[in-house]
C-alpha cells in the first residue's frame, strides 16, 4: 500500500463512511483508519438494534431538535437532507419504513443491515478500509497530514505506522459509550493541530435519584408527565413514555429533559424530577376519583392500612408500580393520594455518564470550521463530521442524520480540496 494517498479519514462510524464513500464517489483516493476490528460498532446498536436512521420532520422543525447551534449544521442538512439520506440508502439496497414520529429505520428493522449498507458501498467506490488501527497521532508536514497509527490487529505484536494524506477528515466521535470505540481520541487530535474543544458533558443519559427502589428497574410507564426543577425553579414540562433502569430515569421522556438535567448538576445545581402519573387529569377531579373508588370498596371499617391502600393503588396505575410507589411515598392516606400521582417526587443524586449516554454535548468547537463546507478554518486541509463535534441531537434519529450530512459534506469539500472533482 502506498503511504501517501489523497485523504485520510479517521473513524469508521456513521459520519466517517459517509465521508469516505462522498470523497471516493467524487473521485478522491480514499483511506478510512478504524480503530476496531469491524467499522459501525455503535450503529449497531442503535436504535435499540434498529437503527433509527433519520426523521423526516422538514429543516424549521429539524431544528430545534439539535443543539447547542442548529444553523451551523443548515449547509450540511440541505446538501444531504433527510430525503437525500432516504433516497440514497435505497439507492444502494437498504429499503426503510417511516414510523411514529416521522422516524425512520431499516425495513429489516436490523442496524447491522445499515453497517452492511456503508461498509459494502465503501468496497463499491474504492475506499481503502484499513481496521484495528487506532490512530495515535497526527501533525503537519508542510501542507501534508502525517498520520501515526498502531496496527492492533495481532493482541501480541503491535506494529506503528504512518500514513500521509493531503486532506484529514476526523470523525472519530464523542466520549459516550467508550465501548463502541468512541473514547475522545478525536478532541486531542483536533487540539494538537490547533483547535479548541468546548466543555464535554453526557447528553441523553439517565439520571439517578437520591432514592431509588430497585423493584423499580425494567419498568416503563406510558403517557406520563415530567417536570424538571433547577434550583426549584421549573425548567422543562414534557409528556411521553419513561422507563425506570438500574442506572436511573430513562426512556424517550428522561432523555428529553436529560441534556439540562445533566448540565445542571455539572454546574453543581440542585435537580428534581416530578412525575405526574395522571397528567390528563386534574387533581381536584383525581381526589373525587380517589374518593370514589375507596367507596366503592364498601369497607365497614374506615381504616386504610397498608393492604388496603394497595387495593385502590390497583385502580390508579399498573400493578408493578405498586409496591415501589407504596414505598417511596411515605405516609401516603386517601386524602394525599391524588397529589402523590400528579407530584411524584425524585430529587437527582447524578447522571449516568458516558458509560451508557447515547450522545456527547460539546466539542470541537463550532467557530473554527466552516459549516458550509466541514473544513477548518485553522488549516485547510482539516475537516471535521460527526459527533466529535460541537452537536447533539434530541431521540428521534437527529444525530444520525447530523452524522450523515455532516459526514457527506466533509467528503465532498475534502475531494474539493485535493482537486478530485
Ligand atoms: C445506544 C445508542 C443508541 C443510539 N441510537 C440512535 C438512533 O437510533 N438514532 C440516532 O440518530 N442516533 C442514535 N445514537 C447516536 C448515534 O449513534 C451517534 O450520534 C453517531 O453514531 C455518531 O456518529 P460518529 O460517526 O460521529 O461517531 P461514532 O459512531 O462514535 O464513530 C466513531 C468511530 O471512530 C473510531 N475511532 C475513535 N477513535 C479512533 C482512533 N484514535 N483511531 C481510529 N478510529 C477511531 C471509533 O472506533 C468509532 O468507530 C445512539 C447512540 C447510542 C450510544
Amino acid at each position: 500500500m502506498s503511504d501517501m494517498v489523497q485523504i485520510v479519514v479517521v473513524g469508521g462510524g456513521p459520519a466517517g463512511m459517509m465521508a469516505a464513500i462522498k470523497a471516493a464517489e467524487s473521485g478522491a483516493e480514499v483511506v478510512l483508519l478504524e480503530k476496531n476490528h469491524l467499522c459501525g460498532r455503535k450503529l449497531a446498536i442503535t436504535g435499540k438494534g434498529r437503527c433509527n436512521i433519520t426523521n423526516t420532520k422538514p429543516w424549521g422543525e429539524f431544528a430545534t431538535h439539535v443543539h447547542p447551534k442548529s444553523n451551523f449544521v443548515k449547509s450540511a442538512f440541505f446538501n444531504f437532507s433527510n430525503a437525500a439520506t432516504i433516497d440514497y440508502f435505497n439507492s444502494i439496497g437498504l429499503e426503510t419504513v417511516e414510523t411514529q414520529g416521522n422516524r425512520v429505520f431499516p425495513k429489516s428493522m436490523n442496524a447491522f443491515d445499515v453497517v452492511d449498507a456503508l461498509v459494502n458501498r465503501m468496497k463499491q467506490v474504492g475506499v481503502k478500509l484499513i481496521t484495528d488501527a487506532d490512530l495515535l497521532a497526527v501533525c503537519t508536514d508542510g501542507s501534508k497530514f502525517k498520520c501515526t497509527y498502531n496496527d492492533i490487529s495481532s493482541p501480541r505484536i503491535i506494529r506503528t505506522e504512518v500514513i500521509m494524506s493531503n486532506a484529514l477528515i476526523i470523525a472519530t466521535g464523542g466520549l459516550s459509550y467508550p465501548a463502541t470505540g468512541s473514547n475522545g481520541k478525536g478532541y486531542d487530535l483536533a487540539e494538537s493541530l490547533g483547535h479548541s474543544v468546548t466543555r464535554c458533558f453526557p447528553s441523553l443519559a439517565a439520571l439517578m435519584p437520591k432514592a431509588y427502589d430497585s423493584d423499580l428497574y425494567d419498568i416503563e410507564l406510558k403517557n406520563v408527565g415530567l417536570n424538571l426543577f433547577v434550583d426549584k425553579d421549573l425548567i422543562q414540562s414534557e409528556m411521553g413514555d419513561l422507563t425506570f433502569t438500574e442506572d436511573g430515569i430513562e426512556g424517550p421522556l428522561g432523555f428529553r429533559v436529560s441534556r439540562r438535567a445533566v448540565n445542571a448538576l455539572e454546574n453543581g445545581s440542585s435537580v428534581e424530577l416530578v412525575i405526574d402519573l395522571k397528567p390528563a387529569v386534574p387533581v381536584n377531579e383525581l381526589k373525587e376519583r380517589v374518593k370514589r373508588e375507596v367507596a366503592s370498596f364498601k369497607w365497614d371499617v374506615p381504616v386504610i392500612n397498608e393492604a388496603r391502600m394497595k387495593k385502590v393503588l390497583r385502580r390508579f396505575m399498573p400493578s408493578e408500580l405498586i409496591n415501589p410507589f407504596y414505598n417511596m411515598s411515605r405516609n401516603l392516606t386517601v386524602n394525599t393520594l391524588a397529589d402523590r400521582l400528579k407530584d411524584w417526587r425524585f430529587p437527582i443524586a447524578k447522571h449516568a455518564g458516558f458509560r451508557r449516554a447515547v450522545v456527547t454535548a460539546g466539542g470541537v468547537s463550532l467557530s473554527e470550521v466552516v459549516s458550509k463546507t466541514m473544513q477548518s478554518r485553522i488549516d485547510k486541509g482539516l475537516f471535521f463530521a460527526g459527533e466529535v463535534l460541537d452537536l447533539d441531537g434530541d431521540t428521534g434519529g437527529y444525530n444520525l442524520q447530523m452524522a450523515f450530512s455532516t459526514g457527506a459534506l466533509a467528503g465532498l469539500n475534502a475531494a474539493k480540496y485535493v482537486g478530485a472533482l
